[in-house]
């Protein structure tokens, strides 16, 4: 078993309401970054800075003197982690354009083997690559050196493929930015930011944040902020936890295991008034969005076409100014895609935390070596699912479920394995027979074993695993 492995996840840290004044600065400094990210995409993603981006210094030095940051009023600290986060983007561009690049060449039929591995050769090396792209003189590879080629023509076909297909990086998002270490400092009160007034500090009362020793990326909200940071957690095997839990993920209740206990009691009935609200909601903000798309002129669906108008005089007031009435009543009626973005948010964090909760005192209380589920049932792919079995699936956690107990194994080094669900839920758990599901539960009529259709399941988890036909996962 593995128990040095070092796994970096991302922790998140949440600040109180803050004051007008605290959000507004942040508001600046996010807006700042924002420009001077798009600038560094405008001047940086073409075809002659191919070969200037690493190291990263040439850039820096270069955005240092070019005047913005002094024409912002930018503290050095952002603006500098700006600038390399702008560039770490554009070469993630360009590797996501290399990668298209390659597939195209092997599409092309009008190309040779040889064409194509001269055409792969110069993908790869990144000076040549920039030399034919900026039609400059380069010494030609030597895997290539002894073949017949067309260069001009191969070259040609390169500089049209990049031309066609680059895209400029843009951030659209202006609402967090990023902070080294040398741009705050944290006690157990909370986080000291550079601000833009020398010796100022902007201070932000966040729990648990002292000793924070990490980049920071400050995200924010309506009138409090997001922390993120990554941090490391080598696994370590505990020597007290040797037991082995077979578990159920269940709709109603987050996780029952074979031994009858239950974690995540409620799960189902904490996700579904939400899921109802929201659901409820989003039928009148779509009514509201149809009729403004209307106004506008665009429509969606048949069905959109043929919405009546609404009575009243809404609509009066509406062919004065068309689209601005329409949308003041969505903001006034607070179906503001802000706020609903916002609740939604709120709603899933929630259920994550105590899902979360619930599974620490999982480990805690069973002290798993081994925890065995089962793989997750993957019906019909390919079929095209409706609005709202999407919305219902993606709503039901439990593939937050399965990642998070996934993870919290390799915390632990816990070993997870995952076996086929097929049989737990029909089978009596007690003498194997197939036994009914009704609304009271499990009930088998061969043996008389009634249970809870959780419990079952779970027994028949741990029957299967002791008696074979699983598979091991290893990640
Ligand atoms: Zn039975």
């Amino acid at each position: 078993m593995k128990t040095d492995e070092i796994i970096t996840k991302t922790a998140a840290l949440y600040s109180g309401p803050l004051p007008d004044e605290t959000m507004e600065s942040l508001r600046g400094i996010a807006r700042d970054y924002c420009k001077v990210k798009n600038y560094v995409y405008g001047r940086y993603s073409g075809v002659a800075n191919v070969n200037r981006l690493t190291p990263v210094y040439t850039v820096l030095n270069e955005m240092r003197h070019c005047g913005l940051r002094q024409q912002l009023g930018l503290p050095a600290v952002y603006y500098e982690l700006a600038v390399s986060e702008a560039v770490g983007d554009i070469k993630g561009m360009w590797g996501v354009l290399r990668n298209r690049l390659r597939e195209l060449i092997s599409e092309n039929e009008n190309l040779s083997v040889e064409d194509r591995l001269y055409l792969r050769t110069v993908l790869k090396i990144n000076s040549v690559f920039a030399a034919v792209l900026n039609r400059q003189e380069y010494e030609m590879p030597d895997k290539a050196k002894d073949m017949e080629l067309d260069v001009k023509r191969l070259n040609n076909l390169l500089c049209r493929l990049v031309r066609r297909h680059l895209k400029t990086p843009s951030q659209q998002k202006n609402d967090f930015f990023t902070v080294s270490t040398n741009g705050y400092r944290s006690d157990e009160k909370g986080l000291y930011l550079t601000g833009r007034t020398p010796r100022r500090r902007i201070f932000i009362p966040v729990k648990g944040i002292g000793g924070a020793d990490r980049q920071l990326r400050i995200i924010l909200r309506e009138n409090s902020v997001r922390i993120t940071f990554p941090v490391d957690a080598a696994a370590r095997k505990r020597e007290d936890y040797t037991n082995t839990v077979y578990a159920y993920i269940g709709y109603g209740d987050m996780l029952t295991l074979s031994n009858g206990n239950v974690y995540g009691k409620g799960l189902g009935s904490l996700v579904t008034p939400e899921t109802e609200r929201l659901s409820e909601k989003n039928n009148e903000r779509g009514r509201i969005y149809a009729a403004y798309r209307k106004k506008a002129g665009r429509y969606k669906t048949a069905e959109e076409r043929n919405i009546e108008r609404p009575a009243g005089n809404d609509f009066a007031a509406a062919k004065e100014t068309p689209d601005e009435s329409l949308k003041k009543r969505l903001e006034e009626n607070n179906l503001g895609r802000k706020k609903y973005d916002e609740q939604k948010r709120r709603a899933r964090e929630k259920t994550q935390n105590f899902i979360n909760a619930e599974l620490n005192r999982m480990f805690r209380e069973e002290k798993p070596e081994r925890i065995v589920i089962t793989r997750p049932v993957t019906k019909d792919r390919a079929k095209n699912h409706s609005k709202a079995f999407n919305r219902k699936t993606s709503r039901n956690f439990r593939g937050y479920i399965r990642d998070q107990i996934a993870f919290k194994c390799r915390l632990n080094a816990v070993e997870m394995t995952e076996i086929s669900s097929k049989g737990t839920g029909s089978i009596c758990s007690n003498c194997g027979n197939e036994g009914k599901r009704v609304k009271e539960g499990f009930i088998c009529e061969a043996c008389g074993y009634r249970s809870s259709t959780a419990v079952n399941s779970a027994r028949n988890i741990e029957r299967i695993a002791k008696t074979g036909g699983m598979k091991h996962r290893t990640e």
